[in-house]
Order: structure tokens, then sequence, then C-alpha cells
């Protein structure tokens, strides 16, 4: 090696390809961690079927409520089935604050409206009407198989938890598309955006009709009633509280040739959700500090409702952990462990799609393949709405990286005045603590199928154990 190629390679930075990194059995481990990844995909894809997953997982595990009578050091709790927080008390008292990863586990995807089944008049088909949900490109929910899962509450109080679509012998449904025949006027002469109007994604339910008696009126309707009055014993009343959404229906799958990518509906952010907790299942049973993960709901609306990040659930957890473990709970203590905190805002980034590179500043974006994204801040325009992480404490997470060689890379969102968009880690930031976002690249994001890499996957997985482990 020539001094001015040693002089290089130590003084300049350059991210690196993890395939080119890691040992054959650091490979082999990617590979391996992604297989039970998609497993989860496959069955979490809403906020309520992750919720529930953890909720019977976290037992096995031995994790005891916190509300609960067993005295651990594991602990957790689920609220309104939408929420998760769990926790491993550290050596160190809490207030001396805690080390928080949250992500959120609910993705873009289509809704039932609350009055939804109709009748189409000329064509007689039973009919649903939706209601998007998050950033979502609307055309790409057309003419593609949904299948419907979600609650519906009966008169009785009882909760039917509704699962079509998934198994090969279920149906599936779906939005037509217009045919590009006919699409001149109605769609080719508008704007992307505007091309498929939230009125038209309606879905094709049903089509047979009750009886051929010519007095019924409405007959496939009520056919579809009375299917869904045999199968769960709900009444039409019940859409009207029901919480049902249409998500793309089929599983995970490996993606490329050299099977190194994953494909599947609503990694951002369930990637982060997993890798968080299984971070946190796997990291060494004598930690200094007290780790935490949250799961929150409604990121893609913008963190609102009792469910979402802004809400007080995750506050009122660590003060219920603080007089858990015999310390004071009160409000002082809560805000001074909390400002001594520090928080991985959890979720996916933006990799630099070879389709669209002029969105992205290639020195500046994050690249698939190429390891966990440590992103300093996001936000659009001027870092307007954004974070951005102190660089201390921006520092001392990339030396832990380093120093437990994770495979992580730098990351921002796309090229300044591009668009930009924000995440959980402004709304943490609010409680005083230390907060930087951290998670994989993704190609795709929102769309129906988004594609990551197993390497990311992995390296992502690696970053969260080591910053509960060291930082
Ligand atoms: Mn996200
Ligand atoms: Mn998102």
């Amino acid at each position: 090696m020539s001094k001015a190629e040693e002089l290089s390679k130590r003084l300049s930075y350059e991210r690196k390809c993890f395939w080119k990194e890691a040992s054959k059995k650091e490979q082999k481990s990617a590979f391996d961690f992604a297989k039970n990844y998609k497993n989860f995909l496959d069955s979490c894809k809403t906020e309520r079927e992750t919720i529930d997953f953890y909720a019977e997982l976290l037992g096995k595990k031995g994790f005891a409520e916190i509300d609960g009578s067993i005295k651990s050091k594991k602990i957790f709790r689920i609220a309104r089935a939408k929420n998760a927080a769990i926790a491993i008390i550290g050596k160190k008292p809490i207030s001396e604050g805690v080390n928080l990863i949250v992500s959120h586990v609910d993705a873009p995807r289509v809704d039932l409206k609350q009055n939804p089944l109709y009748e189409d008049g000329p064509t007689k088909l039973g009919m649903m009407r939706t209601h998007y949900y998050g950033g979502v490109k609307k055309y790409q929910w057309m003419s593609t198989p949904l299948a419907l899962h979600g609650v519906i509450v009966k008169n009785d109080g009882e909760i039917v938890k509704v699962n079509i679509g998934e198994d090969d012998n279920d149906p599936v449904f779906v939005m037509p598309d217009l045919l590009p025949h006919l699409a001149r006027k109605e769609q080719y002469t508008k704007k992307i955006g505007e091309a498929v109007d939230a009125g038209k994604m309606n879905l094709v339910f049903n089509s047979i009709p009750f009886s051929n008696d010519k007095k019924t009126k409405e007959a496939v309707k009520l056919n579809a009633l009375n299917l869904l009055h045999e199968k769960y014993g709900i009444i039409e009343e019940n859409f009207l509280s029901a919480e049902l959404e249409l998500v793309p229906a089929g599983k995970a799958r490996d993606a490329g040739l050299d099977k190194s990518l994953v494909l599947g509906y609503g990694q951002d952010d369930r990637i982060c959700a997993y890798t968080s907790s299984e971070a946190i299942f796997d990291a060494n049973k004598n930690l200094e500090k007290t780790a935490i993960v949250y799961l929150a709901d409604k990121e893609e609306i913008g963190s609102d409702g009792n469910t979402g990040a802004k809400s007080i659930f995750i506050l009122d957890f660590i003060s219920d952990l603080l007089r858990y473990n015999g310390e004071n709970g009160d409000s002082t203590t809560l805000r001074r462990t909390l400002l001594k905190s520090q928080i991985i805002s959890a979720d996916v980034n933006a990799g630099i799609n070879p389709n669209f590179p002029n969105v992205h500043e290639a020195e500046n974006a994050v690249h698939i393949g190429f390891g966990v994204s440590v992103t300093k801040y996001t936000g659009s325009g001027g870092k307007s709405g954004s974070n951005d992480a102190n660089a201390e404490f921006n520092s001392k997470i990339i030396r832990i990286f380093n120093q437990e060689k994770v495979n992580w890379q730098i990351g921002a969102l796309g090229k300044v005045d591009e668009g930009g968009g924000g995440t959980i880690a402004k709304f943490m930031a609010e409680y005083g603590a230390e907060v930087i976002d951290c998670g994989p690249g993704v190609l795709g994001m929102h769309a129906l199928y988004e594609l990551t890499s197993k390497a990311d996957i992995y390296s992502c997985y690696k970053a969260y154990k080591a910053f509960f482990e060291k930082v």
C-alpha cells in the first residue's frame, strides 16, 4: 500500500458494503435473522396484530406485566391493544436515565369507511367504501389483491377478529382500476397524484343476490350481510364502530437472485419494531442502564391519538417503572429521568433508488446493503420539523457502533428541498432526552411491497443491541 493509499484509508470516511466486510458466519446470521423476520411480517400485518403477537410472546420470554403481582427485572405493559412497552431494569437506578428505542407498528393502508357496504346501482355488485390511512400513492392500491384485517365489536361487547385473504383458501378483495383503453380523459390528462380519486377506491365485496325474489331490494347487499352474520354474528350497525383495514394479501418474500433482500408489506416500521424487540430479548442479562422498547401507533398520521407517540403512555410507564423499582415516581423525578435518558427513534430511511437517483444526494443518502443508517436530522426545507441530534450524542452512538463492529452509515432522506419527512424523534425530544434517528434503508417506502436488505436488517438489530448494552 502506498503512503497516499494508507493515508486515505486512515483519514477518509467511506461507507462499507456489508457483503464485502462481513465474515461468512456473519452473512449466514443475517440470512437466518431474516427468516424469522419474514415470519413476523406475515403474522403481524396491522398494529393490533403486532401488539397481539408481543402480548403472547412476552409471557413465554419470561416478562411479567408491570401491573401484575410477579416481581421481575423483565416487565411490560400493553395498552389499548395498540401499544406496548417492554423493559429490562438495569443495575443503576432508573432515575439516572433509561435507554429507550421507539418504533411504530402502524403502516400505510386502506381502511373501510364507517358505513362501508353498498350495492352499486347499475352493476348490482356488493361494494365497500374505503378511506386511505397515511401517505399512500393511491394508484398503487388499485387492481391488487387485498386482505381484510381488523376487529368488529358486536352489540353484546364481544370482539370479533377478522382476517380474510391470507389463507390460500380465503378469497381476496380488489379495488378495480380503469382499463388503459378508456383512461385517456379520466386519468391520463391528470396529475399522477389525482389520477385515482379517493372516492373511486371502492372494493368489490360480493356479487350473488340473496334470492331471485324481485321484491327484495338490494339483494346482493343483503346477501353480504347474511354471510357476515352467519360467519361472525354481526349486523350492519357494527361496521360503524369497527376497525377494518385492507392490506396487501400474501406473504413476505426473499427478493433478488441471491436472496439477499426482503420484499414485504409494512416494513416501515415493523422492521424496527422487530429488530428492537429482538435486541432487548437478546441483550446481556446484566445491563447497566434500564432498557425500554416502545411500540407506538399512529405515526403515519402524525403520532396523534391516545395510542400515538404524543400520548402520555410512555411517560406513565416510566413513572410506574420508577415506583416498581422502589424509586420515587413523582413528576419531578420523571422529568429528571427523561432529561438523563437516551432515545433512538427507530424508523426506516429512504435508500437510494437506482430508478430515481436524482432525488438523493449520494454522499449523504442511505445505500442499501451498507448497514443501518444513523440519521442526525430529518425534516424538510431548512431542517424544519427536525430533532437534529446533538453532535456529542451522535458521536457517542457512532463510537459504540464502531467498537461493536456494527455496519453503519450516515443517511439523510433526500436532497435539500426535494421534499422531506419526519419521525417520532421530535416528539421524544420534547422530554429533553438525547434523541437520534437510526434505522435501515428501504426502497419503495410506503408502497405495497417495500424492499430491504438482509444486511441492513441484521445490522439494525446489532446496532440496537449495542445501544442497550454499551451506551
Ligand atoms: Mn416510519
Ligand atoms: Mn412511514
